[in-house]
């Protein structure tokens, strides 16, 4: 198998084609059909087996083909640096695709902030942000989310490690009911089925 067989839209061929990705990983190759067809998925990988392009792709996909664009999509991922290789993964895939993406963590200074704000202002397709930054920006009225169409929740089982379960439920507040939810995480304990359960519709499952 390889990435043609998916019959991505050219754009996003073209810039896999760029990053010389040819052939599907495992996670990939399951995961990819099932979040084109539109379905939840929860799905059991760990870093390094290509779970990043494994939800990127489909869903980039998905956007420039349908019709709504401007905050799309939204991922948490644990940590700014989780964020920001995401980030830069598709700005790789995206490149040729006019879709757009802005990174949101905390830690920063304030010049973080005001340059976060700024950027998110100017508009983005999609957003990829730490849990607790995300509240902040959420409470304060600077991102609305109220069209999104995905999320996606990367390294799950990490951010309940820290301590996110509250703030994801949160999060999951401001969002639309009707969605499409895509949930990464290494591992499964009861607390991430007990998450899976209230925030996920009908979900396909795969493992790696
Ligand atoms: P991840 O598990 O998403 O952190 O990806 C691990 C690394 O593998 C990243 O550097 C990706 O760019 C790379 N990668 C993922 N999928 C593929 C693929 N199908 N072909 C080549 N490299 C890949």
């Amino acid at each position: 198998m390889t990435f043609h067989d998916f019959n991505f839209d050219e754009r996003l061929a073209e810039g896999l084609d760029s990053m010389n990705y040819q052939k599907p990983t495992p996670i990939q190759e399951q995961a990819i059909p099932l979040i084109l067809e539109g379905h939840d998925l929860i799905a059991c990988a760990q870093t390094g087996t290509g779970k990043t392009a494994a939800y990127i792709l489909p869903v980039v996909h998905r956007m420039i083909r349908g019709d709504h664009r401007h905050l799309n999509t939204l991922i948490i991922a644990p940590t700014r640096e989780l964020a920001q290789q995401i980030d830069q993964q598709i700005e790789g895939f995206a490149y040729f695709t006019g879709v757009s993406s802005i990174p949101v963590y905390g830690g920063g200074d304030g010049a973080t902030w005001e340059q976060q704000k700024r950027a998110l202002e100017q508009g983005a397709d999609i957003i990829i942000a730490t849990p607790g930054r995300l509240i902040a920006l959420l409470a304060s009225g600077t991102i609305d989310l109220t069209h999104l169409q995905h999320l996606i929740l990367d390294e799950a089982d990490r951010m309940l490690d820290m301590g996110f379960y509250d703030d994801i439920v949160k999060i999951i507040s401001y969002l639309p009911k009707k969605r499409q939810t895509l949930l990464f995480s290494a591992t499964m304990p009861p607390k991430i089925r007990q998450l899976t359960s209230k925030i996920l519709h009908e979900p396909k499952e795969v493992n790696i």
